[in-house]
């Protein structure tokens, strides 16, 4: 057998099952081999029938005394036996599985494996598995793994086809680490690590391999972000921004930077000036004052004779940040130019022009600004807000508009540290990690349905006092199947009957952008008291005088996304308030949106976060497009992440090109994972 084969040379693999496994990325034996078990049982210990826990998974040694029976309960068929050791006697029972009723032999001892409960008075062990017992059991008598199955394939027969693939295929598994790294690390060998992992002997055996595949996993992602932040640093540029008396543009904003603004600053002036292509990332809590540090640097570029671009993910966004630049760059005599899809044709005929002829020297728009038509005019700066919005490529194709321009990336999704520098790993990070002064805590509040009385009461004073407000539903339209607030039918609702006086209006992600461009700017006039929205208003929207949030169904929303929302009150001098409505009762729900009570700093909010979902969730492949993990844990692996960031560096130091003969194999697997094992990473 090969590593190369398909699966369907195992014994026990034919069409159908084959297809079950494909569906879940598994076509070739190595495929099997490097599925890991979520999980293991210690099934080493038995237990005698009388020592059973009620409630626990047991493992028995025990007689079949009686030829198993078959019932059918409803649509069900129930297998049942009764076995027995010195101690006393106990049932098994079986849901669907007729066949068992064949496969037990009268008289021969067996070893059980499975949950005990009570029904009717009497224990009964549910669904157990089973062997004979002898030496190298797959299922009992040892540590023993659990996979996540396809439906209709049990456990056992993934661990056998798995310890087939094992057997068969001894010591295929090549050494592609170079000796300094395993002796460094004292690693085990990489054959042994796939084996170990899945069948360990002891707790020993298990934790070398776990340690190997862990380190392997995240070694090989640090190099190839290594190399993708290779290919965009330590480029040189042309693109000098030379200091540059910033106090003009620092008193027309009209306040004191705050310290950790100052030092982000500086790290972006350092950049810009050192002869080489910058590519940073800053990261900061909504209101942290990134914009105001954009402003500024894209102020040094202009009065360095720089053209600047700022692209936003949304047309609000863009208008937005239009707006914001305007008023503050007209004082300085400084041209800002709009180009977003939502433009009429002459307009943007005329936009191009003037980014062409250089006469608009900061343009601000959506992804219009990539389009092939558009030609900037020395190009010096690009800046891209909100990032996780967009991927490494559409930062790329804004970037090629220029000969090697500086790159500034903002955004306000906090990420605890250690793993920003996996996630932006090719980018250097700044961090804002400081509010201005005289900001106000949100205060949050977690309740359910039966509030909602008093909630409308408060929200109505609230507009009596001239605030305004925000609710957020987790959808636009009415679902049968689920029982979720929608933004239409809420609406309707709160028009009617709920706040037939206030001026009640909606926007939606399925709005034409014309139309949400004119609800969100009559909301920031003040003319819409009450607006009902999803999460198209999550990124950047700014109205000071909104200083209620209403969040239906908060347990549907990430932590971060409920962050982001939050953000969006508070933004003035009023007291603002979120109130999260859940009814969801699960532990995790609850304790979840008690963070939320409990703090307004968004980092923390993200530990928080990862800890309790775990990084599987918590960095969904398509939000933040990072491979999924076969078996680091990002929040646990921390320590091995430490020493992989470490050896990493020092590999790509001695040999960025890869090209001494101990990393070629390396080197084979990082393309061979990166390039066609993982299609995509954007970053
Ligand atoms: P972010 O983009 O990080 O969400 P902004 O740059 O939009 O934050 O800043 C939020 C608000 O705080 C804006 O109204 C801005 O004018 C103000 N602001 C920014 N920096 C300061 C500061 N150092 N002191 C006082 N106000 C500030
Ligand atoms: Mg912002």
């Amino acid at each position: 057998m090969e590593l190369l084969d398909s699966i369907e040379v195992i014994k026990n693999i034919g069409k159908t099952r084959a297809d079950q496994l494909k569906k879940m990325g598994i076509e070739t034996v190595e495929d099997l081999i490097e599925y890991y078990p979520r999980n293991y049982e210690d099934r080493t210990e038995s237990v005698s029938i009388k020592e059973v826990e009620k409630g626990e998974v047991n493992t028995i040694k025990a007689r079949v005394i009686v030829k198993p029976e078959g019932r059918k309960v409803r649509n069900m068929t129930i297998i049942s036996v009764r076995v027995e050791d010195k101690s006393g006697g106990i049932d098994c029972i079986w849901f669907n599985q007729p066949y068992i009723k064949n496969q037990l032999i009268l008289g021969q001892e067996y070893s059980f494996t499975g949950k005990v409960v009570e029904k009717f008075g009497r224990l009964q062990m549910e669904s157990p598995d089973y062997e004979i017992i002898k030496e190298g059991s797959l299922n009992t008598g040892r540590i023993v793994p659990l996979y996540t199955v396809p439906k209709k394939m049990s456990q056992k027969v993934i661990r056998g086809c798995i310890k087939e693939a094992i057997d068969q295929t001894e010591f295929a598994f090549e050494e592609y680490l170079p000796s300094w790294i395993v002796k460094k690390h004292n690693l085990c060998s990489r054959d042994f690590a796939v084996r170990n992992i899945h069948f360990p002997e002891n707790d020993y055996n298990f934790f070398k391999a776990r340690k190997r595949l862990v380190f392997d996993e995240l070694f090989i992602l640090q190099m190839h972000l290594l190399e993708l932040k290779g290919n965009v640093c330590g480029k040189k540029s042309n693109v000098k921004i030379l200091e540059y008396d910033d106090g003009e543009i620092k008193s027309i904003l009209g306040f004191k930077l705050t310290d950790a603004q100052e030092r982000v600053l500086n790290e972006v002036k350092a950049d810009f000036k050192n002869g080489y292509v910058m590519n940073r990332l800053i990261q900061g809590d909504v209101g942290s004052g990134k914009t105001a540090i954009a402003m500024i640097c894209s102020y040094l570029a202009v009065k360095n004779g720089y053209q600047v671009v700022l692209m936003a993910p949304t047309d609000v966004l863009a208008n937005q940040h239009f707006k914001g630049f305007s008023e503050v760059f007209e004082k300085l005599n400084i041209h800002c130019q709009l180009l977003t899809s939502g433009l009429k044709k002459k307009e943007k005929e005329r936009a191009y022009e003037e980014i062409k002829s250089g006469n608009a020297q900061i343009v601000i728009g959506t992804h219009a600004l990539i389009q092939e038509k558009v030609e900037y005019s020395n190009l010096g700066l690009v800046i891209t807000d909100e990032q996780h919005r967009f991927g490494v490529r559409q930062r790329e194709m804004l970037s090629e508009k220029g000969e090697n321009p500086h790159t500034l990336v903002m955004t306000a999704t906090p990420i605890p540290r250690t793993l920003a520098l996996i996630l932006y790993g090719d980018l250097d990070i700044s961090i804002i990690d400081q509010l201005p002064p005289g900001r106000q805590k949100v205060n949050t509040y977690a309740v359910d349905r039966s509030h909602y009385p008093r909630l409308y009461k408060f929200i109505k004073n609230e507009v009596e006092k001239g605030r305004q407000i925000y609710i957020i539903c987790p959808m636009i339209e009415e679902n049968d199947k689920l029982e979720l607030k929608d933004v239409l039918s809420y609406t309707e609702d709160l028009n009617r009957n709920i706040f037939p006086s206030l001026r009640v209006e909606c926007v939606h992600g399925k709005m034409k952008n014309a139309q949400k461009q004119e609800i969100m700017e009559s909301f920031a006039k003040g003319e819409i008291d009450v607006l009902v929205s999803t999460t198209v208003i999550e990124v950047g929207i700014n109205v000071p005088n909104a200083s209620f949030m209403l969040i239906e169904n908060a347990e549907r929303f990430g932590l971060s996304a409920l962050h982001q929302l939050r953000g969006r009150v508070g933004r003035g001098s009023e007291k603002s308030y979120c109130v999260l409505i859940s009814d969801a009762k699960s532990k995790v729900a609850k304790q979840r949106l008690g963070i939320m009570c409990k703090t307004n700093d968004g980092f923390v909010i993200s530990e928080k976060d990862l800890e309790i979902r775990g990084p599987g969730d918590f960095f969904g492949t398509r939000q933040h497009g990072l491979p999924e993990m076969k078996i680091a844990n990002l929040y646990k692996d921390i320590e091995i992440l430490k020493e992989v960031q470490q050896t990493a560096i020092s590999l790509y130091q001695k040999d960025k090109d890869m090209k001494k003969t101990e990393n070629i194999l390396l080197k084979e697997k990082i393309y061979d994972i990166f390039n066609t094992k993982i299609k995509k990473i954007c970053l």
